[in-house]
């Protein structure tokens, strides 16, 4: 066994420095949380981390639109309809398998029921109509976040969650991209007093990357540009090159990944909040949320890609495992999708056409990880607060978790705010969600690692489904070295 491990460490240096790397970090930020360190020398220690994630988020927007644009613009409309068709279908069908299998653990588990609280708690939050509850479907796609971007860094924002969620303007209008630059996205949020919370959420400002903005625009360039023939061949040939340059560049810098992972896991680590009262049932909640996933990430999931293609999932979720190890060091389906790609491309040979598109969609919108904690969450919170749960609510959890998880952005802690849509829908005070923050940093890696499994085996999958019309899936030969 000794040899057979060695020999695997020898073989994925790469994985093995990053697995490490989680431990070291892991270590020293436990180590240095005894050592009050000054927030300057943490501002200091988390630099190398920065970097990593920078670095990552700054090869998604030309990975996206090329990967986007070049891969369409080569495909037949029929062949590109059906892949359209089958990857939204499997990506909404396997988001609601995670919601039910997240309710019937926390049915069965019960983490949040004896659990003695204040008898005042619900009617503390906004109460809404069935028209309010749906304004916010409709408007769950980005000021939440924009909330979570700042949650990742201060934990004392949670006040901004108090706010009534029918407040926030929809914005389901930035699917398209109103100007020139997609990247730049105004979250628009109208906040009701107290507004001394309000200047914390920076109202306004345009610091996020739009990703369903940018990969609608892709695809539709793709599109057209394949059907310009000669003239529009130019453009593709760029796309193809400025595809391949960031594969180079992927290439390159997960050399520096394994360091950087060190500062970001122990920095997380350091800022890391002290449990909130609840402490075992805490726990319990956790471990419901753990148990889920890992039934639907490393039980129905690779069930549904063995029932499907007929081949071993665990031969191919093996050639992930650099992709999951990324994102459990950075919480962000997104910044790990350069990552996804390579592995996709390199180690699972999917065709790089379907790779091209079914990647960036499910980064965008399919969250099994994230849909099943939010209903494990909501149902937690209504156990805690001794609140029962018909079976119409459960009916209206399974659709707004599944429905709050497409909004979710692949960032860090993205879903905690989304769920607040999951909360108001059933009556649930939104400030609960205070309840469950202190442990939601853990959650959020492994349902990261989840939606990144998710992502990638559908792109198996459909690569399997869709042979006939892109013969090299599956082949090995969609994988090249110098041609992505
Ligand atoms: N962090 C998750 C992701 O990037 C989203 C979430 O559940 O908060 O996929």
């Amino acid at each position: 066994l000794v040899r057979r491990v060695r020999d695997f460490c020898k073989r994925n240096g790469l994985l093995t420095l990053s697995v490490v790397a989680v431990i070291t970090g892991c270590t020293l930020g436990f180590t240095l949380r005894g050592t009050q360190l000054s927030s300057q020398a943490k501002i200091y220690f988390s630099f190398p981390g920065e970097l990593l994630m920078r670095m990552l988020k700054m090869l998604i927007l030309p990975l996206i639109t090329s990967s986007l644009m070049s891969g369409l613009s080569s495909m037949e409309s029929k062949a590109c309809c059906r892949m359209g068709v089958l990857t939204v279908t499997y990506y909404l069908w396997t988001t609601f398998i995670a919601v039910v299998v997240g309710i019937i653990l926390v049915i069965i588990i019960k983490p949040g029921v004896g659990t003695e609280m204040d008898s005042n708690r619900l009617g503390g939050g906004p109460v809404m109509t069935s028209a309010d509850a749906l304004l916010d479907l409709i408007s769950f796609m980005t000021p939440c976040n924009q909330l979570a971007v700042s949650l990742q860094y201060k934990t004392d924002l949670i006040p901004i969650l108090k706010v009534p969620t029918r407040t926030i303007t929809p914005n389901f209008v930035y699917i398209i991209p109103d100007d020139s630059n997609p990247n730049g996205r105004t979250v628009y949020l109208e906040l009701t007093p107290p507004p001394e919370v309000m200047y914390k959420t920076s109202p306004g400002t345009s610091q996020q990357m739009n990703v369903l903005g940018i990969v609608i625009f892709s695809a539709t360039m793709g599109l057209l540009l394949g059907r310009m023939g000669e003239r529009g061949a130019p453009l593709v040939n760029v796309c193809q090159c400025i595809n391949e340059c960031v594969m180079k560049i992927i290439n390159a810098a997960v050399w520096y990944f394994p360091f950087g992972i060190i500062f970001l896991v122990a920095g997380k680590i350091l800022d890391m909040q002290d449990p909130s009262t609840l402490g075992r049932k805490l726990g319990w909640y956790g471990l419901t949320v753990l148990a889920g996933l890992f039934v639907h990430g490393l039980i129905l999931l690779p069930l549904f890609y063995f029932l499907l293609t007929r081949k071993n999932p665990f031969t191919y979720i093996r050639g992930l495992l650099q992709a999951m190890v990324i994102a459990l060091a950075t919480s962000s389906s997104s910044a790990t999708l350069p990552i996804t790609m390579k592995c996709l491309l390199e180690n699972c040979h999917v065709d790089r056409q379907i790779a091209r598109f079914v990647l960036p969609v499910g980064a965008t919108i399919n969250m099994d990880g994230t849909a099943l904690y939010e209903a494990v969450a909501a149902i937690f919170i209504a156990q805690v607060n001794d609140y029962e749960l018909d079976f119409g609510q459960l009916v209206t959890i399974s659709i707004t978790a599944t429905a709050a998880s497409i909004g979710a952005a692949g960032i860090p802690q993205a879903g905690l705010v989304t769920m607040v849509i999951v909360l108001t829908s059933v009556g649930l005070p939104p400030d609960d969600i205070t309840l469950i923050v202190a442990i939601d940093w853990i959650l959020d890696r492994f349902r990261t690692m989840i939606n990144v499994l998710g992502d990638a085996l559908a792109a198996g999958i459909i690569g399997h489904l869709c042979r006939k019309d892109f013969p090299l899936s599956g082949t090995g030969k969609g994988h090249a070295h110098t041609v992505y």
